[in-house]
């Protein structure tokens, strides 16, 4: 690897300093400021700091930080591999992580979906992840459109290898204007974003997993990677079985982007797929809590479609938690609740907590799905018998049950 110049050198060294006092005086894991600090410095930081690595930007509204933690993991079995792992997404996370592994030869970034073009133009990405496109909180079809058109045009000229969900629609318009794209069939679990073309506006009709516009030519494209249940099947058309740790359909799904994505770096699935394998939790997803004889397992859903897995891993024998909150990272306006449909939740003993426990309340109570409201998490969890116990929460109320109830990994 080619020497950083100096003033690159002094930023980056500055940023992990920035970065090391911020966590010793206790202001969560640094990545955020030390990056920061780095790019005052030297605001061509993120560009000379990917220079001469091998790096995959890893793109989505849900599944991010697993997949990138799974291609991590995978790429893990050639040399060191830089990556944001705590999720700090956009540009002063990704200096922070490259900067913290100065010799590593790979690098795997979570990039926001609004930071896709930036980041790809600056640290000029040779792969490229892309798993799915849906409305996060408040966005609507128009803003995830307008995203997607954003890729179309970040990817367009470009030598980038993309490795992408054709199952999602959106996801394969936005990007197949790459020069060399390998399609994933992923599956695509909430289709209220997909029912018109991103193309022209007509409807798109769906006949099984096959998907086509109505009004022009636009199409699904033949995938060369195919996930089958609980199975994946390569471009030479062998099959694997997945046999992950993590639990539910979307993570096997993350798990087949991810082996393409570490086939696209030359590792071939023998080799990347026992590393999947050792991945047991993702900043405290999946993991279980336990007070008093209570096992809580915490996922973690914070748009819609997020909802829709974690009702596809929650165990229907148990009893189940929600909690919501509206601070910043989770919006502020709770309306988004409605378009999630609650009634696979009928039967099943349901408690709800949260700063914004009423509007979830509102919703179950139209959903005709009976609950119990509790002040607290500890209330709730009080409240079980003891033995296992579903928790879905989003962000922050997320964050505020891991603390209180440790870092459980
Ligand atoms: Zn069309």
């Amino acid at each position: 690897m080619t020497q950083l110049p100096l003033r690159a050198q002094l930023a980056s060294a500055l940023g992990r300093s920035a970065a090391t006092l911020s966590r010793m005086t206790g202001r969560g894991d640094g990545s955020v400021i030390g990056g920061r600090v780095g790019l005052m410095l030297e605001p061509d930081l993120l560009r000379q700091l990917a220079r001469d690595r091998k790096l995959a930007l890893v793109s989505a509204t849900n599944g991010k930080t697993t997949t990138t933690r799974l291609i991590t993991s995978a790429l893990l079995e050639m040399g060191e591999v830089a990556t944001n792992a705590y999720g700090a997404n956009m540009p002063a996370g990704h200096v922070s992580a490259l900067s913290q592994h100065k010799g590593a030869p790979f690098g795997v970034l979570e990039v926001d979906e609004k930071y896709l073009p930036e980041v790809l133009d600056t640290t000029g990405a040779g792969v490229v992840c892309l798993m799915n496109l849906s409305r996060d909180q408040m966005d609507r079809a128009a803003e995830i459109w307008l995203l997607a058109q954003k890729w179309r045009r970040a990817l367009s000229g470009k030598p980038t290898h993309v490795i992408a969900n054709c199952d999602d629609p959106l996801v394969t318009w936005g990007a197949s204007t790459a020069a060399k794209v390998t399609w994933v069939a992923g599956g695509q679990r909430w289709k209220e974003d997909s029912w018109s073309c991103p193309e022209c506006g007509g409807p798109l009709e769906r006949k099984g997993v096959d998907w086509a516009c109505r009004e022009c030519t636009f199409h699904r494209p033949e995938p060369q990677w195919v996930l089958d249940d609980d199975a994946v099947i390569d471009p030479r058309g062998q099959r694997w079985l997945l046999d992950i740790q993590l639990p539910g359909l979307a993570n096997r799904s993350n798990a087949a982007m991810a082996l393409a994505v570490a086939e696209a770096f030359g590792l071939p699935v023998e080799r990347a797929l026992p590393r999947l394998r050792e991945v047991t939790s993702v900043a405290g997803r999946y993991t279980t809590v336990e007070r008093d004889g209570r096992h809580a397992r915490l996922l973690l859903a914070k748009n819609p479609a997020g909802w829709l897995e974690a009702f596809d891993v929650s165990d229907p024998g148990s009893p189940i938690i929600l909690s919501v909150n509206a601070q910043g990272p989770d919006g502020r306006d709770t309306s988004w609740l409605w378009d999630v449909d609650y009634r696979i939740l009928r039967g099943r003993p349901v408690f709800v907590t949260g700063e914004r426990r009423l509007d979830l309340a509102l919703r179950l109570e139209v959903a005709d799905v009976p609950f119990a409201l509790c002040a607290s998490f500890s209330e709730a969890l009080a409240m079980q018998p003891p033995g296992r116990v579903d928790v879905i929460a989003n962000y922050t109320a997320f964050q505020l049950i891991r603390s209180e109830f440790g870092r459980a990994v």
